[in-house]
């Protein structure tokens, strides 16, 4: 399961535009049905021959030029992802292929090489076997979708509902309470493949694109439970800064192609990366049942450790944030061990309003610190009316650390991570002395 042979896939599917979209993606996070109404594309799938000879993409054939080549897991992981970078952008920037390839590991040639292969290969609009074949597979795509209803599949001990509308969800869900939820299933599938968990009943929304949707209006983002973290990252790259800054290093592109908005809420985890900047922004969670809807608040939302106040006969449909008034400063910052593909030991977002130097009025939302994400009750009021100030800000940290008695476990001591949330603090008052 490391590297790249089980794992790193390109999947093609019907993009807004009508021409195929592709998403590198690890295969080992994917249930088979999910990979319905998708043309798959594995390492296999790459070179052909021709009169005896074996032509290799270009990917390959620069990966072969530059010497990028490794031992046999992590090279077709790393192939794959250049071949999705290679089909989407022409002529990337340095940090474009850095982040198509922050997703896969090498431990023996080192990167220089395979970047250099990357940038080779993608410098130009390159022909390949997959442009020729394209129009064919999208009639394919086109004709499997005539068909899309529900459907209930049942494999050996294991039944499985796919929906393809959000009316057809929430039937599933009504008549299958116990099924368990999956719409990217990056945090779900590894209890199957890692933990050896058998789930009897599995509700997959990723089909439904009623979910998958993004709008501004009446002074509010809405984003869609199903909307893939790639897409609100790309998004948020244009239009909400402050998110930007967290999606831009949660896990990688591979998991963030799969992985959900609705999904890191449902997850309610105490290091769910977006859910301390959902509740400094005061976002709400919107629930769906076939009796009715309700909207939430997050932060009652969010219960207790891994836990959230979804009725059994719901599902989360869609998050909505106000914008933020003009003169709000926010800060988003994430503690790992490691910049890309990691988990926070801490993470922090910071919210605040000024009036003539004087703090207005600061929300601060820490995760990792606790059982779940937690705002800084005691030390928001310890800071409100007082002066934006270096003093202020130190005075703080000691409140901060204080109102949070964090864990020491194999990532991070307790005493790393207190330490590491207040100098987030003094941090986010260095970048914005000057509201
Ligand atoms: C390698 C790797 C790296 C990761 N890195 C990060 C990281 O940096 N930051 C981070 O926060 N997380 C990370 N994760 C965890 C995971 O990717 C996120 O929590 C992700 O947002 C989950 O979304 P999903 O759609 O895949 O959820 P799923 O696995 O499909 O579901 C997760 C939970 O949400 C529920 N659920 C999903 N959709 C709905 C819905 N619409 N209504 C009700 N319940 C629903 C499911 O029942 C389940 O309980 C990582 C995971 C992996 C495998």
């Amino acid at each position: 399961m490391r590297g790249g042979r089980l794992r790193g896939i390109v999947l093609a599917e019907i993009g807004p535009t009508g021409s195929l979209r592709y998403k590198a993606v690890n295969s080992c996070l994917l249930f088979l049905p999910m990979i319905h109404g998708k043309q798959l594309i594995t390492i296999e799938n790459l070179a052909y021959q021709k009169d005896g000879e074996l032509i290799l993409h270009p990917v390959q054939q620069a990966l072969a030029d530059h010497y990028g080549s490794q031992c046999g897991y992590c090279t077709p992981g790393m192939i794959m992802s250049m071949f999705a970078l290679f089909k989407n952008v022409v002529d990337p920037t340095e940090e474009e292929i850095r982040t198509a390839l922050a997703g896969n590991l090498c431990r023996c040639t080192g990167y220089r090489s395979i970047y250099q292969a990357a940038l080779q290969a993608c410098s130009q609009e390159g022909e390949d076997l997959f442009n020729e074949k394209e129009d064919a597979v999208l009639q394919q795509l086109y004709h499997i979708r005539q068909w899309n209803r529900a459907m209930n599949l049942k494999g050996k001990g294991q039944q499985y509902l796919l929906p393809f509308t959000l009316e057809e969800a929430l039937s599933f869900r009504k008549a299958y309470p116990e099924a368990i939820v999956i719409n990217g299933a990056t945090d779900i599938a590894i209890r199957q493949n890692k933990q050896y968990e058998y789930f009897p009943f599995l509700l997959d929304l990723s089909q439904v694109d009623d979910l998958k949707i993004f709008y501004e209006d009446h002074g509010h983002w809405f984003i869609g439970a199903g909307l893939a973290l790639e897409e609100l990252t790309a998004i948020s790259n244009d239009r909400i800064p402050s998110l930007y800054d967290i999606l831009k290093v949660f896990a990688s592109r591979q998991i963030r192609n799969a992985a959900t908005a609705g999904g890191n809420v449902a997850t309610a985890s105490p290091i769910g990366d977006t859910l301390p900047w959902l509740m400094a922004m005061e976002a709400n969670v919107h629930l769906h049942s076939e009796s009715g809807s309700r909207v939430v608040p997050i932060e009652q939302f969010i219960t207790g450790y891994r836990s959230t106040g979804l009725k059994e006969d719901e599902l989360i449909t869609l998050l909505s944030v106000p914008k933020p008034e003009s003169g709000v400063i926010t800060g988003c910052y994430k503690v790992s061990n490691r910049r890309d593909v990691d988990i926070s030991n801490v993470s922090g977002v910071f919210r605040l309003t000024t009036a003539e130097g004087t703090i207005k009025k600061i929300r601060i939302v820490l995760g990792g610190m606790a059982a779940y994400p937690r705002r800084a009750l005691k030390t928001e009021s310890f800071l409100e009316g007082r002066e934006w100030s270096r003093s202020t800000a130190e005075a703080a940290m000691k409140v901060l650390r204080e109102e949070y008695q964090p864990i020491t476990d194999a990532r991070s001591s307790a005493l790393a991570r207190s330490l590491a949330a207040g100098n987030l603090l003094l941090k986010f008052w260095s970048e914005n002395q000057h509201p």
